[in-house]
C-alpha cells in the first residue's frame, strides 16, 4: 500500500518522526500477532512502549503529543482498529487523567498499566442508560473509613479482562452535582463479579462486558479526590477522551484513503481511469479533507493538553473535536464504501468497508447529539439535555 504523499503533515518534524518510528516498529511485530487473541496483542503493544507516558519536560514533543503520535503510528502499521481504540481509551481516558488526579504515592497501579501487566477499565454506563450519569443506581455507602459498593456497570470496554476499574457511584441521593463519587480499585476484591459479556458489531476484537458489585468493601484510599467529586472526575476523564481518543482513527482513515486512491487510479471505467472522473476525484479530495481536518484538530488538542492546562477547562473544544473527528471518520468511510462498489461488502476483500466502527464513535465518549446540546448551552442557549 502506498502512502498518501500529497497530504500536509502537522509541520512538527519531531512528531512526524515519532509517527514514522512507531509505524515502522509496529508493522513487522503486528504481522507476528495479527491472528492472536486480544491479551497477547495488548501485551505486544505494551512491550513496544505504547502505554508508557513520557514525563512532562522530556525533550521533543510533549507527553500527550507523543502518545498520540504512537497511536497514529501503530494504526498506520495496520494494527487492528479495535486494539488501537482500546489503547487510546486506556491512555487518554484513564492513564493521563489518573496521573493528574492521584497523589504521587497512589500512582503505583499506573506503573503496571504502562508495561502491560495491569489493565484499567472506565465503568460509568449502566443498563438503564449512559447519557445521563445522574440517573445511575450504583451506590457506595460510607462504612467506617471506607465504603460499601452495590450495583452494576454495563457495556464497559475491557470489563471481562480488566484488573482495576474506575467506577462511578452515587454517594448521595438526587441530582445534585455532588451526588456522585469516583473510585479506583482492583477487580479481585470480594463481592466483585464479571457479568454478561457482549459481542459487538463495532470494534469486535475488543472485549466488552459487565461488572457486578455486591457488598464490595472499598478502602478509603479507593476514593479518587473527595467524596462528591465524581462529576468533576468524570468531567476530566471525558474531556481527555473527547480531546484525543479519536487519534485511534487517524491510522485507519489514512489506510482507507490510500487504498481507495490506489483503487481509483487502477480501475478502468468508461474507457478511462476511474480517478479521471471529477466526481470520483471530488470524493477522494473530501476524504483527504476529513483526514487533514481531524489530524490538525487532534494534534492541536494534544498540544494544548501538553501545556498542562486541566482537561476540564478544554471541555467545549474537546466536544467540538470529538464531534468533528467522529463525523469525518464516518463520512470518509462512506466515500470509500461508495467508491469501492460491491467489494466494500465482500468479507475478506481488500476494499471491505467497516462502517460500524466509525459509527460507534458517534456514541461512545458522549453521544454527539448530547455533546451538541452542551455546546449550544455554552453558546448561551437556554437548552437542557
Ligand atoms: C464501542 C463502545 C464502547 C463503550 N465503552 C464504554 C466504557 O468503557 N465505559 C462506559 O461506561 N461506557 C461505555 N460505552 C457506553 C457508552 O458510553 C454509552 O453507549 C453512551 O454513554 C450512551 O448511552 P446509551 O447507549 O445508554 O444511550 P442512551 O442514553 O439511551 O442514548 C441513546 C441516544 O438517544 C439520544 N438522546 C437521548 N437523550 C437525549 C437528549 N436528552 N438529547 C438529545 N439526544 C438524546 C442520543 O442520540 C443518544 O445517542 C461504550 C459504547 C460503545 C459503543
Amino acid at each position: 500500500m502506498s502512502a498518501v504523499t500529497g497530504l500536509p503533515r502537522t509541520g512538527d518534524p519531531h512528531t512526524e518522526q515519532f509517527v514514522g518510528y512507531y509505524r515502522d516498529l509496529a508493522a513487522p511485530v503486528w504481522e507476528q500477532v495479527a491472528d492472536k487473541d486480544f491479551v497477547v496483542q495488548w501485551q505486544t503493544m505494551a512491550d513496544l512502549g505504547v502505554l508508557r507516558l513520557a514525563d512532562p519536560g522530556t525533550e521533543g514533543p510533549g507527553p500527550v503529543t507523543r502518545s498520540l503520535a504512537m497511536i497514529e503510528g501503530i494504526g498506520l502499521a495496520g494494527v487492528d482498529p479495535g486494539i488501537c481504540y482500546a489503547l487510546a481509551s486506556q491512555i487518554f481516558g484513564m492513564q493521563f487523567p489518573l496521573r493528574a488526579a492521584l497523589a504521587s504515592d497512589a500512582r503505583g497501579v499506573l506503573n503496571g498499566v504502562e508495561d502491560g501487566r495491569a489493565l484499567l477499565c472506565h465503568a460509568l454506563t449502566e443498563r438503564g442508560g449512559g447519557s445521563d450519569p445522574l440517573s445511575m443506581a450504583t451506590r457506595a455507602r460510607r462504612e467506617g473509613d471506607g465504603f460499601v459498593l452495590d450495583g452494576a456497570k454495563t457495556f464497559i470496554t475491557a470489563a471481562p479482562i480488566a484488573d482495576h476499574a474506575i467506577v462511578f457511584a452515587r454517594t448521595a441521593e438526587g441530582r445534585s452535582p455532588f451526588a456522585l463519587s469516583a473510585f479506583l480499585f482492583p477487580l479481585d476484591l470480594p463481592g466483585v463479579r464479571r457479568g454478561e459479556t457482549f459481542t459487538k458489531t463495532a470494534l469486535p476484537t475488543v472485549p466488552m462486558g459487565e461488572l457486578l458489585f455486591d457488598d464490595v468493601r472499598l478502602p478509603a484510599d479507593a476514593l479518587i479526590g473527595e467524596e462528591g467529586s465524581g462529576l468533576a472526575v468524570m468531567a476530566s476523564t471525558t474531556a481527555w477522551e473527547r480531546s484525543v481518543i479519536l487519534g485511534y482513527a487517524l491510522g485507519p482513515m489514512h489506510r482507507t484513503l490510500t487504498r481507495t486512491i490506489d483503487w481509483a487510479c487502477g480501475r478502468e471505467h468508461f474507457g478511462r481511469r476511474m480517478g479521471a472522473s471529477h466526481q470520483v476525484a471530488g470524493r477522494l479530495s473530501d476524504m483527504a479533507l476529513g483526514l487533514h481536518r481531524s489530524r490538525v484538530q487532534l494534534y492541536a488538542m494534544a498540544a494544548r493538553l501538553d501545556t498542562g492546562i486541566p482537561a476540564r477547562q478544554l471541555a467545549a473544544a474537546a466536544a467540538l473535536t470529538k464531534i468533528s473527528v467522529s463525523e469525518d471518520f464516518v463520512r470518509l468511510t462512506e466515500h470509500a464504501t461508495a467508491l469501492s462498489g460491491v467489494r466494500a461488502f465482500l468479507t475478506g476483500s481488500e476494499l471491505m468497508a467497516d462502517l460500524a466502527g466509525p459509527m460507534a464513535a458517534l456514541t461512545y465518549a458522549g453521544p454527539n447529539d448530547l455533546l451538541r446540546v452542551g455546546i449550544a448551552r455554552q453558546l448561551g442557549l437556554a437548552v437542557e439535555n
